[in-house]
Protein backbone atom coordinates (compact mmCIF):
# COMPACT_ATOMS: atom_id res chain seq x y z
CA UNK A 1 0.00 0.00 0.00
CA UNK A 2 1.03 3.54 -0.62
CA UNK A 3 1.95 5.78 2.35
CA UNK A 4 -0.57 8.43 3.02
CA UNK A 5 1.21 12.09 2.69
CA UNK A 6 0.45 12.27 6.45
CA UNK A 7 2.39 9.77 7.95
CA UNK A 8 1.75 10.93 12.04
CA UNK A 9 -1.52 9.13 11.22
CA UNK A 10 0.04 5.91 10.52
CA UNK A 11 2.36 5.95 13.35
CA UNK A 12 0.11 5.65 15.57
CA UNK A 13 -0.22 3.01 18.43
CA UNK A 14 -2.42 0.06 17.56
CA UNK A 15 -2.97 -3.94 17.02
CA UNK A 16 -1.74 -4.88 13.88
CA UNK A 17 -3.39 -8.11 12.35
CA UNK A 18 -2.85 -9.94 9.53
CA UNK A 19 0.33 -8.34 8.46
CA UNK A 20 3.99 -9.16 9.11
CA UNK A 21 5.28 -5.31 9.44
CA UNK A 22 4.11 -2.10 8.90
CA UNK A 23 5.44 1.01 6.99
CA UNK A 24 6.83 4.13 8.89
CA UNK A 25 8.93 6.63 8.23
CA UNK A 26 11.69 7.92 10.69
CA UNK A 27 10.62 10.85 12.83
CA UNK A 28 13.00 13.99 11.50
CA UNK A 29 15.41 15.07 13.87
CA UNK A 30 16.01 18.85 14.62
CA UNK A 31 19.83 18.87 14.40
CA UNK A 32 21.47 15.14 13.82
CA UNK A 33 24.99 14.93 14.04
CA UNK A 34 27.41 12.12 13.84
CA UNK A 35 29.17 10.78 17.02
CA UNK A 36 31.04 7.88 16.24
CA UNK A 37 30.70 5.07 12.93
CA UNK A 38 32.65 1.78 12.81
CA UNK A 39 34.52 1.70 10.09
CA UNK A 40 34.49 -1.55 9.33
CA UNK A 41 30.71 -2.03 9.61
CA UNK A 42 30.40 0.28 6.84
CA UNK A 43 32.71 -1.30 4.64
CA UNK A 44 31.18 -4.43 5.12
CA UNK A 45 28.32 -2.86 3.33
CA UNK A 46 30.10 -1.25 0.94
CA UNK A 47 30.19 2.12 1.97
CA UNK A 48 33.87 3.62 2.13
CA UNK A 49 35.45 6.44 4.86
CA UNK A 50 34.38 9.41 3.03
CA UNK A 51 31.01 7.54 2.26
CA UNK A 52 30.89 7.73 6.54
CA UNK A 53 31.48 11.65 6.65
CA UNK A 54 28.85 12.71 3.67
CA UNK A 55 25.62 14.17 3.87
CA UNK A 56 23.75 11.20 3.03
CA UNK A 57 25.15 9.33 5.34
CA UNK A 58 24.18 11.76 8.13
CA UNK A 59 20.63 12.15 6.71
CA UNK A 60 20.28 8.41 5.99
CA UNK A 61 21.45 7.02 9.36
CA UNK A 62 19.55 10.16 11.43
CA UNK A 63 16.05 9.42 10.04
CA UNK A 64 16.84 12.67 8.45
CA UNK A 65 15.78 11.31 4.80
CA UNK A 66 14.66 8.20 3.57
CA UNK A 67 17.25 7.10 0.75
CA UNK A 68 15.38 6.69 -2.86
CA UNK A 69 13.48 3.90 -3.81
CA UNK A 70 13.50 2.49 0.19
CA UNK A 71 10.46 1.63 2.31
CA UNK A 72 11.13 1.51 6.04
CA UNK A 73 9.00 -1.01 7.96
CA UNK A 74 8.65 -1.90 11.40
CA UNK A 75 8.10 -5.55 12.41
CA UNK A 76 5.05 -7.39 14.42
CA UNK A 77 6.31 -9.48 16.58
CA UNK A 78 4.70 -10.67 20.26
CA UNK A 79 6.91 -12.67 22.84
CA UNK A 80 6.96 -14.06 26.18
CA UNK A 81 8.51 -10.78 29.35
CA UNK A 82 10.04 -12.43 32.49
CA UNK A 83 8.31 -16.01 31.80
CA UNK A 84 4.71 -13.97 30.85
CA UNK A 85 2.94 -13.89 28.27
CA UNK A 86 2.67 -10.19 26.70
CA UNK A 87 1.21 -9.89 23.63
CA UNK A 88 1.80 -7.76 20.65
CA UNK A 89 5.03 -5.77 20.72
CA UNK A 90 6.92 -5.32 17.58
CA UNK A 91 9.55 -2.92 16.54
CA UNK A 92 8.41 -0.23 18.71
CA UNK A 93 11.65 1.95 18.54
CA UNK A 94 13.26 0.54 15.77
CA UNK A 95 12.87 0.90 11.91
CA UNK A 96 14.23 -1.05 9.35
CA UNK A 97 15.34 1.26 6.43
CA UNK A 98 16.38 -1.07 3.87
CA UNK A 99 18.22 -4.09 3.07
CA UNK A 100 21.89 -4.69 1.18
CA UNK A 101 23.66 -7.25 -0.57
CA UNK A 102 27.23 -6.66 -0.73
CA UNK A 103 29.87 -9.57 -1.37
CA UNK A 104 27.26 -11.88 -1.29
CA UNK A 105 25.81 -11.17 1.96
CA UNK A 106 22.72 -9.77 3.09
CA UNK A 107 22.37 -7.18 5.61
CA UNK A 108 19.69 -5.27 7.27
CA UNK A 109 20.07 -2.24 8.25
CA UNK A 110 17.73 -1.19 11.21
CA UNK A 111 17.45 2.84 13.14
CA UNK A 112 16.91 2.54 17.02
CA UNK A 113 15.41 5.28 18.38
CA UNK A 114 14.25 6.92 15.23
CA UNK A 115 10.34 7.67 16.38
CA UNK A 116 7.07 6.38 16.95
CA UNK A 117 5.87 2.62 15.04
CA UNK A 118 1.90 1.28 15.41
CA UNK A 119 4.19 -1.29 17.72
CA UNK A 120 5.21 2.00 20.55
CA UNK A 121 2.42 1.06 23.02
CA UNK A 122 3.28 3.57 25.49
CA UNK A 123 6.40 4.74 25.04
CA UNK A 124 7.85 7.59 23.01
CA UNK A 125 9.50 5.28 20.26
CA UNK A 126 13.34 7.17 20.85
CA UNK A 127 16.28 6.24 22.80
CA UNK A 128 18.48 8.39 24.64
CA UNK A 129 22.51 8.90 24.28
CA UNK A 130 24.06 6.82 27.22
CA UNK A 131 21.45 3.62 26.36
CA UNK A 132 22.58 4.57 22.54
CA UNK A 133 26.35 4.48 23.69
CA UNK A 134 26.05 1.31 25.73
CA UNK A 135 24.77 -0.58 22.23
CA UNK A 136 26.94 0.79 19.65
CA UNK A 137 30.21 -0.07 22.37
CA UNK A 138 29.20 -3.60 23.20
CA UNK A 139 27.87 -4.46 20.04
CA UNK A 140 31.15 -3.64 17.87
CA UNK A 141 33.13 -5.50 21.02
CA UNK A 142 31.05 -8.67 21.16
CA UNK A 143 32.17 -9.11 17.39
CA UNK A 144 35.44 -8.43 18.34
CA UNK A 145 35.34 -11.16 20.98
CA UNK A 146 33.97 -14.04 18.57
CA UNK A 147 30.66 -13.48 19.54
CA UNK A 148 27.67 -13.84 17.02
CA UNK A 149 25.96 -10.23 17.70
CA UNK A 150 23.66 -7.50 15.75
CA UNK A 151 26.71 -4.66 14.60
CA UNK A 152 26.16 -1.16 15.00
CA UNK A 153 27.01 1.27 11.75
CA UNK A 154 26.74 4.91 13.89
CA UNK A 155 25.43 6.41 16.29
CA UNK A 156 24.11 9.83 15.85
CA UNK A 157 22.38 12.26 18.12
CA UNK A 158 19.11 14.00 17.21
CA UNK A 159 19.45 17.01 18.64
CA UNK A 160 16.07 17.14 20.46
CA UNK A 161 15.66 16.02 24.03
CA UNK A 162 13.99 12.97 25.24
CA UNK A 163 12.15 12.88 28.38
CA UNK A 164 13.23 9.48 30.67
CA UNK A 165 12.56 10.63 34.26
CA UNK A 166 10.67 12.87 36.74
CA UNK A 167 13.05 14.25 39.45
CA UNK A 168 11.24 14.07 43.02
CA UNK A 169 10.93 18.00 42.53
CA UNK A 170 8.74 17.27 40.24
CA UNK A 171 11.00 18.50 37.28
CA UNK A 172 11.33 17.10 33.82
CA UNK A 173 14.92 15.98 33.37
CA UNK A 174 15.73 15.64 29.86
CA UNK A 175 18.59 13.46 27.79
CA UNK A 176 19.84 14.04 24.85
CA UNK A 177 18.53 11.69 22.16
CA UNK A 178 20.54 9.55 20.03
CA UNK A 179 19.95 6.72 17.24
CA UNK A 180 22.18 3.80 16.79
CA UNK A 181 22.35 2.02 12.93
CA UNK A 182 22.07 -1.23 13.64
CA UNK A 183 22.83 -4.59 11.23
CA UNK A 184 22.02 -7.80 11.05
CA UNK A 185 21.13 -10.41 8.46
CA UNK A 186 17.62 -9.70 9.61
CA UNK A 187 15.58 -8.73 13.16
CA UNK A 188 13.54 -11.49 13.03
CA UNK A 189 12.63 -12.95 16.56
CA UNK A 190 11.02 -15.87 18.15
CA UNK A 191 8.45 -13.46 19.54
CA UNK A 192 7.79 -12.75 15.40
CA UNK A 193 6.11 -16.53 15.23
CA UNK A 194 4.34 -16.46 18.65
CA UNK A 195 2.39 -13.53 17.28
CA UNK A 196 0.86 -14.86 14.39
CA UNK A 197 0.52 -18.49 16.68
CA UNK A 198 -0.79 -16.94 19.25
CA UNK A 199 -3.50 -15.56 17.12
CA UNK A 200 -4.15 -18.89 15.45
CA UNK A 201 -3.37 -17.16 12.36
CA UNK A 202 -2.19 -19.88 10.86
CA UNK A 203 -1.55 -18.33 7.12
CA UNK A 204 0.94 -15.59 8.20
CA UNK A 205 2.56 -17.85 10.07
CA UNK A 206 3.68 -20.36 7.22
CA UNK A 207 4.11 -17.00 5.04
CA UNK A 208 6.42 -15.49 7.39
CA UNK A 209 8.42 -18.81 8.18
CA UNK A 210 8.63 -19.78 4.47
CA UNK A 211 9.75 -15.96 3.68
CA UNK A 212 12.70 -16.36 6.35
CA UNK A 213 14.06 -19.91 5.48
CA UNK A 214 14.14 -19.06 1.62
CA UNK A 215 15.43 -15.53 2.54
CA UNK A 216 17.95 -16.38 5.37
CA UNK A 217 18.49 -19.75 5.71
CA UNK A 218 19.13 -20.81 1.80
CA UNK A 219 21.04 -23.92 2.63
CA UNK A 220 17.58 -25.74 4.10
CA UNK A 221 16.99 -27.62 1.06
CA UNK A 222 13.76 -29.82 2.96
CA UNK A 223 10.49 -29.63 1.80
CA UNK A 224 7.05 -29.64 4.01
CA UNK A 225 7.04 -30.51 7.89
CA UNK A 226 10.96 -31.28 7.07
CA UNK A 227 11.33 -28.19 6.35
CA UNK A 228 10.42 -26.20 9.42
CA UNK A 229 12.24 -28.94 11.80
CA UNK A 230 15.26 -28.05 9.95
CA UNK A 231 14.62 -24.77 10.57
CA UNK A 232 13.96 -25.38 14.08
CA UNK A 233 17.30 -27.14 14.87
CA UNK A 234 19.23 -25.01 13.17
CA UNK A 235 17.90 -22.14 15.61
CA UNK A 236 18.28 -24.43 18.20
CA UNK A 237 22.26 -25.22 17.46
CA UNK A 238 23.15 -21.34 16.50
CA UNK A 239 21.33 -20.33 20.25
CA UNK A 240 23.32 -22.89 22.20
CA UNK A 241 26.55 -21.61 20.55
CA UNK A 242 25.77 -18.38 21.65
CA UNK A 243 24.88 -19.15 24.58
CA UNK A 244 28.43 -20.98 24.85
CA UNK A 245 30.14 -17.38 24.19
CA UNK A 246 28.48 -15.40 26.45
CA UNK A 247 29.14 -18.40 29.05
CA UNK A 248 32.62 -17.50 28.05
CA UNK A 249 33.26 -14.37 28.09
CA UNK A 250 31.08 -13.47 31.42
CA UNK A 251 28.29 -11.75 29.38
CA UNK A 252 25.21 -11.57 31.19
CA UNK A 253 22.20 -9.97 28.64
CA UNK A 254 19.89 -9.09 31.22
CA UNK A 255 16.21 -9.66 29.60
CA UNK A 256 16.33 -12.92 27.84
CA UNK A 257 12.63 -12.48 26.87
CA UNK A 258 11.27 -14.00 23.28
CA UNK A 259 11.44 -11.15 22.00
CA UNK A 260 15.21 -10.20 22.47
CA UNK A 261 15.87 -13.66 20.97
CA UNK A 262 17.43 -13.61 17.24
CA UNK A 263 16.48 -16.38 14.74
CA UNK A 264 20.14 -16.05 13.65
CA UNK A 265 21.35 -17.21 17.15
CA UNK A 266 23.04 -13.20 17.46
CA UNK A 267 23.21 -11.53 20.81
CA UNK A 268 20.31 -8.90 20.03
CA UNK A 269 18.92 -5.98 21.82
CA UNK A 270 21.66 -4.27 24.53
CA UNK A 271 19.58 -3.08 27.08
CA UNK A 272 20.74 -3.71 30.80
CA UNK A 273 23.41 -6.06 29.78
CA UNK A 274 26.70 -6.72 32.09
CA UNK A 275 29.59 -8.04 32.84
CA UNK A 276 30.76 -10.23 35.23
CA UNK A 277 33.30 -8.92 37.23
CA UNK A 278 33.74 -10.84 40.36
CA UNK A 279 32.63 -14.41 39.16
CA UNK A 280 28.99 -14.87 40.53
CA UNK A 281 26.25 -16.91 38.78
CA UNK A 282 23.43 -15.31 40.45
CA UNK A 283 24.19 -12.26 39.32
CA UNK A 284 22.19 -10.18 37.43
CA UNK A 285 22.87 -6.23 35.73
CA UNK A 286 19.08 -6.01 35.33
CA UNK A 287 17.66 -3.86 38.44
CA UNK A 288 13.78 -5.16 37.80
CA UNK A 289 15.09 -8.35 37.66
CA UNK A 290 16.52 -8.47 41.37
CA UNK A 291 14.20 -10.57 42.98
CA UNK A 292 14.05 -14.01 40.99
CA UNK A 293 17.11 -12.99 39.42
CA UNK A 294 15.65 -14.95 36.04
CA UNK A 295 18.10 -13.90 33.78
CA UNK A 296 21.14 -14.03 35.91
CA UNK A 297 24.07 -15.57 34.20
CA UNK A 298 24.01 -19.04 35.20
CA UNK A 299 20.63 -19.51 34.33
CA UNK A 300 21.15 -18.23 30.44
CA UNK A 301 21.20 -21.41 29.13
CA UNK A 302 17.93 -22.44 30.85
CA UNK A 303 16.17 -19.57 29.41
CA UNK A 304 17.47 -19.71 26.27
CA UNK A 305 16.00 -23.62 26.01
CA UNK A 306 13.04 -22.18 27.72
CA UNK A 307 12.47 -19.55 24.99
CA UNK A 308 13.15 -22.52 21.96
CA UNK A 309 10.24 -24.30 23.92
CA UNK A 310 7.91 -20.88 22.92
CA UNK A 311 9.26 -21.25 19.17
CA UNK A 312 8.94 -24.92 19.29
CA UNK A 313 5.19 -24.47 20.65
CA UNK A 314 4.50 -21.23 17.95
CA UNK A 315 6.01 -23.67 15.01
CA UNK A 316 3.88 -26.58 15.94
CA UNK A 317 1.25 -26.11 13.92
CA UNK A 318 2.97 -25.91 10.62
CA UNK A 319 4.49 -29.39 12.14
CA UNK A 320 1.46 -30.90 13.80
CA UNK A 321 3.51 -33.68 15.58
CA UNK A 322 5.29 -32.69 18.98
CA UNK A 323 7.68 -36.02 18.88
CA UNK A 324 10.65 -34.66 16.31
CA UNK A 325 10.22 -30.70 18.01
CA UNK A 326 10.82 -32.46 21.39
CA UNK A 327 13.72 -34.76 20.29
CA UNK A 328 15.50 -31.46 19.62
CA UNK A 329 14.36 -29.77 22.57
CA UNK A 330 15.52 -32.96 24.81
CA UNK A 331 19.20 -33.14 23.26
CA UNK A 332 19.94 -29.16 24.18
CA UNK A 333 20.77 -29.70 27.87
CA UNK A 334 23.34 -32.68 26.76
CA UNK A 335 24.53 -30.94 24.14
CA UNK A 336 24.89 -27.84 25.99
CA UNK A 337 26.92 -29.68 28.46
CA UNK A 338 29.41 -30.88 26.05
CA UNK A 339 30.29 -27.40 24.31
CA UNK A 340 30.55 -26.03 27.43
CA UNK A 341 33.03 -28.48 28.81
CA UNK A 342 34.60 -28.18 25.60
CA UNK A 343 34.39 -24.30 26.14
CA UNK A 344 36.08 -24.42 29.77
CA UNK A 345 38.27 -27.06 28.73
CA UNK A 346 40.12 -24.20 26.17
CA UNK A 347 39.84 -21.34 28.95
CA UNK A 348 42.06 -23.69 30.58
CA UNK A 349 43.91 -24.27 27.86
CA UNK A 350 43.63 -28.25 27.87
CA UNK A 351 43.89 -29.60 24.50
CA UNK A 352 43.43 -33.99 25.75
CA UNK A 353 39.99 -34.18 26.69
CA UNK A 354 39.80 -36.62 29.99
CA UNK A 355 36.46 -37.73 32.08
CA UNK A 356 38.03 -35.78 35.00
CA UNK A 357 38.39 -32.43 33.29
CA UNK A 358 34.31 -31.87 33.97
CA UNK A 359 35.68 -32.29 38.27
CA UNK A 360 38.55 -29.83 38.03
CA UNK A 361 36.22 -27.05 36.00
CA UNK A 362 33.90 -27.96 38.64
CA UNK A 363 35.58 -27.50 41.12
CA UNK A 364 36.97 -23.98 39.66
CA UNK A 365 33.78 -22.20 39.26
CA UNK A 366 32.97 -23.25 43.44
CA UNK A 367 36.28 -22.04 44.07
CA UNK A 368 35.91 -19.15 42.07
CA UNK A 369 32.52 -17.75 44.35
CA UNK A 370 34.40 -18.51 47.74
CA UNK A 371 36.03 -14.65 47.66
CA UNK A 372 35.48 -11.88 45.24
CA UNK A 373 37.17 -13.18 41.99
CA UNK A 374 37.39 -10.81 38.59
CA UNK A 375 36.58 -13.42 35.98
CA UNK A 376 38.75 -11.86 33.27
CA UNK A 377 41.48 -11.20 35.23
CA UNK A 378 41.99 -14.86 36.45
CA UNK A 379 41.69 -16.40 33.37
CA UNK A 380 44.11 -13.97 31.75
CA UNK A 381 46.57 -14.20 34.70
CA UNK A 382 46.02 -17.97 34.32
CA UNK A 383 47.75 -18.54 30.79
CA UNK A 384 51.06 -17.40 32.72
CA UNK A 385 51.25 -20.44 35.55
CA UNK A 386 54.15 -22.48 33.75
CA UNK A 387 53.64 -26.41 34.08
CA UNK A 388 57.07 -26.46 36.48
CA UNK A 389 55.82 -23.57 38.72
CA UNK A 390 55.37 -24.51 42.68
CA UNK A 391 51.66 -24.08 43.56
CA UNK A 392 52.73 -20.52 45.45
CA UNK A 393 54.22 -19.12 42.54
CA UNK A 394 51.00 -20.15 40.60
CA UNK A 395 48.96 -18.48 43.14
CA UNK A 396 50.87 -15.21 42.91
CA UNK A 397 50.19 -15.40 39.01
CA UNK A 398 46.91 -15.43 39.78
CA UNK A 399 46.51 -13.68 42.87
CA UNK A 400 45.38 -9.85 41.17
CA UNK A 401 42.36 -11.53 40.92
CA UNK A 402 40.94 -11.17 44.36
CA UNK A 403 38.91 -8.39 44.83
CA UNK A 404 40.38 -8.44 48.96
CA UNK A 405 43.05 -10.54 49.82
CA UNK A 406 42.89 -10.47 52.88
CA UNK A 407 39.62 -12.43 52.35
CA UNK A 408 41.71 -15.75 51.51
CA UNK A 409 41.78 -17.28 54.62
CA UNK A 410 43.45 -20.62 56.05
CA UNK A 411 41.04 -22.86 54.30
CA UNK A 412 39.85 -21.02 51.19
CA UNK A 413 43.88 -20.62 50.32
CA UNK A 414 44.18 -24.57 51.11
CA UNK A 415 41.46 -25.27 48.66
CA UNK A 416 43.15 -23.30 46.07
CA UNK A 417 46.73 -25.19 46.67
CA UNK A 418 44.55 -28.14 45.95
CA UNK A 419 43.27 -26.98 42.88
CA UNK A 420 46.13 -25.51 41.08
CA UNK A 421 48.27 -28.51 42.35
CA UNK A 422 45.49 -30.67 40.11
CA UNK A 423 46.03 -27.84 37.46
CA UNK A 424 49.48 -28.51 37.32
CA UNK A 425 49.09 -32.33 37.13
CA UNK A 426 46.75 -31.46 34.66
CA UNK A 427 49.12 -29.12 32.22
CA UNK A 428 52.08 -31.16 32.68
CA UNK A 429 49.72 -34.16 31.22
CA UNK A 430 49.57 -32.10 27.58
CA UNK A 431 52.23 -32.04 24.65
CA UNK A 432 51.77 -28.08 24.61
CA UNK A 433 54.20 -26.27 26.12
CA UNK A 434 54.02 -22.95 28.34
CA UNK A 435 54.45 -20.78 25.55
CA UNK A 436 51.88 -22.50 23.37
CA UNK A 437 49.58 -23.00 25.75
CA UNK A 438 49.64 -19.05 27.22
CA UNK A 439 49.17 -18.36 23.27
CA UNK A 440 46.01 -20.53 22.68
CA UNK A 441 44.31 -19.40 25.77
CA UNK A 442 44.73 -15.45 25.05
CA UNK A 443 43.35 -16.27 22.29
CA UNK A 444 39.60 -17.32 23.73
CA UNK A 445 40.40 -15.51 27.34
CA UNK A 446 40.10 -11.51 26.84
CA UNK A 447 42.28 -9.52 28.19
CA UNK A 448 39.75 -6.20 28.13
CA UNK A 449 35.71 -6.72 28.40
CA UNK A 450 33.47 -3.62 28.59
CA UNK A 451 32.78 -3.27 31.97
CA UNK A 452 29.97 -1.46 33.50
CA UNK A 453 32.17 1.25 35.29
CA UNK A 454 34.07 2.09 31.43
CA UNK A 455 30.77 2.02 29.84
CA UNK A 456 29.48 4.39 32.51
CA UNK A 457 32.66 7.12 32.34
CA UNK A 458 32.65 7.17 28.91
CA UNK A 459 28.65 7.85 29.02
CA UNK A 460 29.25 10.86 31.68
CA UNK A 461 32.26 11.95 29.44
CA UNK A 462 29.95 11.84 26.38
CA UNK A 463 26.85 13.95 27.90
CA UNK A 464 29.62 16.44 28.43
CA UNK A 465 30.14 16.52 24.69
CA UNK A 466 33.84 14.63 25.42
CA UNK A 467 33.91 11.18 22.84
CA UNK A 468 37.68 11.03 23.24
CA UNK A 469 36.92 7.67 25.79
CA UNK A 470 34.54 6.67 23.62
CA UNK A 471 36.91 6.84 20.95
CA UNK A 472 39.78 5.18 23.10
CA UNK A 473 37.45 2.48 24.63
CA UNK A 474 36.21 1.71 20.91
CA UNK A 475 39.38 1.53 19.42
CA UNK A 476 40.65 -0.69 22.96
CA UNK A 477 37.32 -3.58 22.26
CA UNK A 478 38.67 -4.25 18.81
CA UNK A 479 41.61 -5.92 19.86
CA UNK A 480 40.11 -7.99 23.11
CA UNK A 481 42.77 -10.01 23.18
CA UNK A 482 46.06 -8.42 22.38
CA UNK A 483 48.29 -6.84 25.00
CA UNK A 484 47.77 -2.86 24.53
CA UNK A 485 50.11 -0.16 24.90
CA UNK A 486 49.27 1.07 28.21
CA UNK A 487 48.09 -2.13 28.66
CA UNK A 488 47.06 -2.28 32.11
CA UNK A 489 45.11 0.78 32.12
CA UNK A 490 41.65 -0.76 31.78
CA UNK A 491 42.68 -4.47 32.75
CA UNK A 492 42.07 -3.45 36.40
CA UNK A 493 39.44 -4.96 38.93
CA UNK A 494 36.22 -2.62 38.89
CA UNK A 495 36.84 0.34 41.36
CA UNK A 496 34.77 0.14 44.30
CA UNK A 497 32.38 3.09 43.36
CA UNK A 498 31.34 1.00 40.64
CA UNK A 499 30.53 -1.52 42.61
CA UNK A 500 26.74 -2.78 41.51
CA UNK A 501 26.63 0.01 39.78
CA UNK A 502 24.89 -0.84 36.27
CA UNK A 503 23.43 0.44 32.76
CA UNK A 504 19.99 1.40 31.95
CA UNK A 505 17.84 0.04 29.07
CA UNK A 506 15.43 3.18 28.35
P1 LIG B 1 13.00 -4.28 25.29
O1 LIG B 1 12.74 -4.58 26.73
O2 LIG B 1 13.99 -3.18 25.05
O3 LIG B 1 13.31 -5.48 24.50
O4 LIG B 1 11.64 -3.69 24.71
C1 LIG B 1 10.42 -4.39 24.77
C2 LIG B 1 9.43 -3.75 23.85
O5 LIG B 1 9.23 -2.38 24.19
C3 LIG B 1 9.82 -3.75 22.38
O6 LIG B 1 8.67 -3.95 21.61
C4 LIG B 1 10.38 -2.36 22.17
O7 LIG B 1 10.29 -1.95 20.83
C5 LIG B 1 9.48 -1.53 23.08
N1 LIG B 1 10.14 -0.31 23.53
C6 LIG B 1 11.18 -0.19 24.39
N2 LIG B 1 11.52 1.09 24.56
C7 LIG B 1 10.69 1.82 23.78
C8 LIG B 1 10.52 3.22 23.52
N3 LIG B 1 11.29 4.15 24.09
N4 LIG B 1 9.55 3.57 22.66
C9 LIG B 1 8.75 2.67 22.08
N5 LIG B 1 8.85 1.36 22.29
C10 LIG B 1 9.79 0.92 23.13
MG1 LIG C 1 13.65 -5.78 22.64
MG1 LIG D 1 15.69 -2.80 24.31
Amino acid sequence: AELPADTSEINVPRQVEGACFSFVEPKKPTNPSLIHASVEVANSLGLSEEDILSEDFLNTFSGNTVYPETKPYALAYAGHQFGNWAGQLGDGRAINLTEVVHNDKLSTLQLKGAGPTPYSRTADGFAVLRSSIREHLCAEAMHYLGVPTTRSLSLMLSGDEVLRDILYNGNPAYEKGAIVCRVAPSFIRFGNFELFSSRKDHATLQLLTDYTIKHHFPEIKSEGVDKYLDFFQTVAQTTLEMIVHWQRVGFVHGVMNTDNMSIHGITIDYGPYGWLEDYDPNWTPNTTDRQYKRYRFGNQPDIALWNLYQLANALYPLINDAKPLETILNAFGADYQKEYLNMMRNKLGLKISKDEDAILIESLTELLQLIETDMTIFFRNLSSVKKEDSTEIALDTIKEAFYNEKDLNESILGKWYTWLEHYSDRINEESLNDVERKEQMNAINPKYVLRNYMAQLCIDAADKGDYSLLNELFELLKKPYDEQPDSQKWFAKRPDWARDKVGCSM
